[in-house]
């Protein structure tokens, strides 16, 4: 016969499963809390988005979006462009004579090359592979400008990305991120005024500070070990242009010493090439013109306040002219957070400022500042760290025999389930010494034995399954008793 072939889930994706599941949830209320005590609430995006979105935000030439993005186009809305296509070629076709054939069919291709491509744009959809865009994009629809400024927002969910799966990298994989976004009447206007005043403490850096505070707020909480905070400026409109061209043209002379990637990131992205991890490249880019240089006076003000701020905060950092990261839209601030246990797969949260993202995609002149988790290595360091929490545990299991037993086993586990408390109650009878095998196996610390005397009596057997010790307690006290019992032993 033949064998029969067995599902499996797909490259890059992953089951997350019972008692991790804990782990996560214990992750993911932490972040609710941390970040409900800044003020934040959760904003949940559809997790696809028209692929545009991601093209115009994180900008088309980053890996995300060039290489890794899942997308498609999505047929119903095809369908009816094509009927629109076929109308535009019908009405080229009808078009005042054009001279020659070869001329006739040219025009009727471009039409239809043209006719595709805006098809194309306006159907294809993405699976998202980060949430940003998405919030940016929340923001201008639900007028969110309208509300008391800023608005402070946070999320958490899946994020998908055509990666090459290793350790710490999946195609599905999760992020916990937040951010601050906040309209304001003009750029130019703010900045002059911020720049007039030099004494004056820049607002940004202090929002800026305060959300890599709640980042480490968050990672304190959680017991996050070996955490490493770099930060850098990579300056705004006004310097990093000219500090990308002087990057460009370092690199120009260099060129023939570097790998293919950074050859092709000369043109494409030079930043980037500053990310690079290739070990031959290293001194070459210990050379290359710092960033930190070539900010205009304002981005030097706004960064200095920034390392001030952290410094009022009690928040430790390093500087990193490196550090570059790899969407667009950053500017000036940047910073990433690396954890131990995680190889070379270690950066666990990246974020900066956006100010002007929101109006790239339609929306008023908005400032923004935001971060990104990634969930699953942080999960995977709290387990090598020895975080990870024990199995789903039962506090008591209910060993009952006998028909009348039954009423009152269900009885006693609907009252102890109200209570809270993690009840185990066997469908069918069981031997008391098979009950109380299972009872261990499933690492449950109370065995509530039911059998025909406790029925009778109304007073219930509760048997410690650690020490072994056995109580009577009255029926009506269980709750109390037992809640005294786990009171006692935190
Ligand atoms: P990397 O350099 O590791 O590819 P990145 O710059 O692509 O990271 P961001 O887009 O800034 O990452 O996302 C923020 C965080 O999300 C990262 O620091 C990382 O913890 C996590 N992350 C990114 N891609 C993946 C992935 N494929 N699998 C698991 N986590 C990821
Ligand atoms: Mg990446």
């Amino acid at each position: 016969m033949a064998e029969k072939k067995k599902f499996q889930a797909i490259k890059g994706t992953r089951d997350l499963l019972p008692p991790e599941t804990e782990l996560w949830n214990r992750v993911e209320h932490t972040a609710r809390e941390v970040f409900g005590t800044f003020g934040f609430g959760e904003i949940r995006p559809p997790i696809f988005e028209k692929t545009r979105l991601f093209e115009r935000a994180v900008g088309s030439e980053t890996d995300i979006v060039s290489k890794e993005m899942f997308n498609w186009v999505d047929d119903p809305d095809l369908s009816g462009a094509i009927t629109k296509i076929r109308t535009e070629i019908r009405d080229t076709k009808t078009l005042p004579a054009v001279d020659g054939t070869a001329a006739r069919a040219m025009l009727e291709k471009q039409a239809r090359m043209g006719a595709f491509n805006n098809l194309a744009e306006r159907v294809r959809v993405a699976l998202r592979p980060e949430a940003t865009a998405s919030v940016c994009r929340a923001y201008i629809e639900h007028e969110m400008h309208a509300l008391p400024q800023p608005v402070k927002l946070w999320y958490t969910g899946p994020m998908f990305r055509r990666e090459r799966p290793q350790k710490g990298r999946y195609r599905q994989f999760y992020q916990i991120g937040a951010e601050v976004l906040e309209m304001v009447p003009s750029f130019a206007a703010k900045d002059a005024a911020s720049a007039g005043g030099a004494k004056s403490a820049p607002k940004d850096a202090a929002v800026d500070a305060e959300v890599i505070e709640m980042v480490m707020a968050f990672f304190a909480r959680l017991g996050l070990e070996g955490v490493k905070l770099e930060i850098n400026s990579i300056g705004d409109r006004e310097c990093r242009p000219k500090y990308v061209e002087l990057l460009r043209a370092e690199l120009l002379k260099v060129k023939d010493k570097l790998g293919p990637d950074s050859q092709r990131r000369i043109e494409t992205n030079p930043l980037r090439v500053l990310d690079s991890k290739l070990e031959s490249e290293q001194g070459i880019i210990a050379g290359l013109p710092k960033i930190a240089d070539h900010l205009c006076a304002n981005c030097a003000a706004q960064y200095a306040e920034v390392k001030r701020q952290l410094g009022m905060r009690g928040v430790a950092y390093a500087e990193n002219w490196r550090l570059v990261r790899g969407l667009d839209y950053y500017m000036r601030t940047t910073f990433e957070i690396t954890a131990q246990g995680l190889g070379s797969q270690n950066a666990v949260c990246g974020g900066g400022r956006y100010d002007g993202l929101v109006e790239l995609l339609g929306g008023p002149p908005t400032k923004g500042i935001g971060f990104a988790i990634g969930e699953d290595r942080l999960i995977l360091s709290l387990q090598e760290a020895g975080k990870g929490g024990a199995a789903l545990g039962r506090d008591v299991f209910v060993a009952w025999m006998g028909e009348k037993a039954q009423a009152t086993a269900i009885a006693a586990a609907q009252k102890l389930r109200a209570a809270g408390f993690r009840v185990e109650l066997p469908p069918v009878e069981q031997k008391f010494g098979k009950a109380l095998g299972q009872a261990d196996k499933l690492g449950a610390r109370y065995a509530l034995i039911l059998g025909d005397d406790e029925i009778v009596t109304g007073q219930w057997t509760v048997k410690t399954l650690a020490s072994g010790e056995q109580r009577t307690v009255a029926a009506e006290d269980i709750v109390a008793f037992l809640r005294g019992e786990i009171e006692q032993q935190k």
